[in-house]
């Protein structure tokens, strides 16, 4: 693996990678196995069953069931320099009942299942919009770091399923806590989150009644977090926000194993063509997809092949392979990656709440010191991940008291 940012990445120094390989959408979108009608039947299938939602989590009554976080324009924050005033933010931090961007995919996969096994929900008038029954005897898992656990975990057990997240040993303790207070099951596994990913596909194959959350290889989820492209092309238009070959954005993904900024960064462009210019942005200890796309062999390759710890204070980002799939889909069309620091997500979070009031966790907040790092000449959107559920003694930690 000779390339000069590959020998950054080898040696952890935060860096930027621009992807040779990008073309223009209308150029790469035929080629793909993912069409707009697959994105736009995700979203459907989010509206059919937004009755189901409002009725299953009372926080949800006021947008009917939809589960949609608000676009903000930021103001010039102090201690952030390299970040300009006026650089959007699209609060998935905010995002109800998960508290993260896994409310995207994470429930759309839920409810996919679910609608396999049950059929469409009902809602005939009168009656309940769900009996837990109708998914008695079936099984969810899935291994998750954390946050894709707390939303298959948080929907699913609400829906009737029982459900298992396997979870790595560092995943943490706040999480754990609150899924099993939702009575779900979560199994602790000593090795890193490879490992327990490969576990749980392995105990849930055994089980023709148990769907196996697959985080590195997942279209249902991929599908879920595309439906955020159009939506938010809906809020940019609201606010009046061009896109276009004058106006490019340049958008900033925090990226784990890839399948989530993958969604989004697909649906922005399915939405919004080639003036939207989509970065990862993954930690220094723990990078997946830059690897898998730069050399052009995706989820072939880790970060541990390099020596890589993948030990990051961005927990929902601490993954060394990346997902086949996303990287695949994106290769041509993604604009690039780089890396970051912990300090510097850290420094991120503290810098975003005291000039703003949003409490980000530090994988949310990644997008800051890719904006700082990649400098891009246009208007910046940040995407804030996750943060809103983190327990406040967790929080003051990163903020210093
Ligand atoms: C999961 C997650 C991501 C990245 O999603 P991937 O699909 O793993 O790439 C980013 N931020 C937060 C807070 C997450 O939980």
């Amino acid at each position: 693996m000779a390339h000069p940012v590959i020998e950054d990445i080898r040696a952890l120094r935060e860096t930027v990678w621009r992807n040779p390989r990008r073309k223009p959408v209308a150029q790469v979108l035929p080629r793909l196995d993912v069409r707009r009608e697959d994105v736009a039947a995700a979203a459907a299938r989010l509206e059919r069953w937004a009755p189901v939602l409002a009725h299953l989590f009372p926080e949800l009554e006021a947008t009917g069931g939809i589960i949609e976080s608000s676009l903000r324009e930021l103001p010039e924050i102090p201690r952030l320099p390299g970040v300009p005033g006026g650089t959007l933010l699209k609060c998935d931090n905010e995002l109800p009942v998960a508290g993260s961007i896994k409310a995207r995919g994470g429930f759309h996969e839920v409810l996919a299942v679910a609608e396999r096994i049950a059929g469409p929900p009902g809602g005939s008038s009168g009656t309940l919009p769900w009996d837990p029954r109708c998914v008695e005897g079936y099984s969810l898992a899935v291994g998750s770091t954390g946050n894709l656990g707390l939303s298959i975990g948080i929907l699913g057990s609400a829906l009737g399923f029982r459900v298992t997240v396997h979870m790595s040993a560092d995943a943490r303790q706040w999480k754990k806590n609150l899924l099993r207070a939702r009575g779900v099951e979560v199994v602790e596994h000593a090795g890193d989150y490879g490992l327990a990913v490969d576990e749980g596909r392995r105990r849930a194959a055994e089980d023709p009644r148990c769907h196996f959350v697959d985080d590195e290889n997942s279209w249902e989820l991929f599908l879920g977090y595309a439906v955020a492209g159009e939506r938010t092309a809906r809020q940019l238009a609201e606010r009046n926000i061009p896109v276009d070959a004058d106006h490019p954005l340049d958008v900033f993904l925090p990226c784990g194993v890839g399948g989530g900024p993958g969604g989004v960064a697909f649906g922005l462009m399915l939405a919004l063509g080639d003036a939207v210019h989509c970065w990862f942005v993954e930690p220094t200890h723990a990078p997946a997809m830059i690897l898998g796309l730069a050399t052009g062999r995706h989820g072939a390759v880790s970060a541990a092949d390099l020596g890589i710890d993948g030990r990051t204070v961005a927990d929902g980002l601490a993954v060394v392979r990346p997902s086949h799939l996303a990287g695949t889909l994106l290769e041509n069309l993604v604009a690039g990656g780089c890396t970051v620091s912990d300090n510097e997500m850290v420094a991120a979070v503290a810098a975003v709440y005291q000039a703003t009031g949003i409490p980000l966790e530090p994988s949310g907040a990644a997008g800051f010191p890719g904006v700082a790092r990649v400098a891009p000449p246009s208007r910046a959107l940040v995407w804030a991940t996750g943060g809103s559920m983190v327990p406040r003694e967790e929080f003051v930690q990163w903020i210093g008291g």
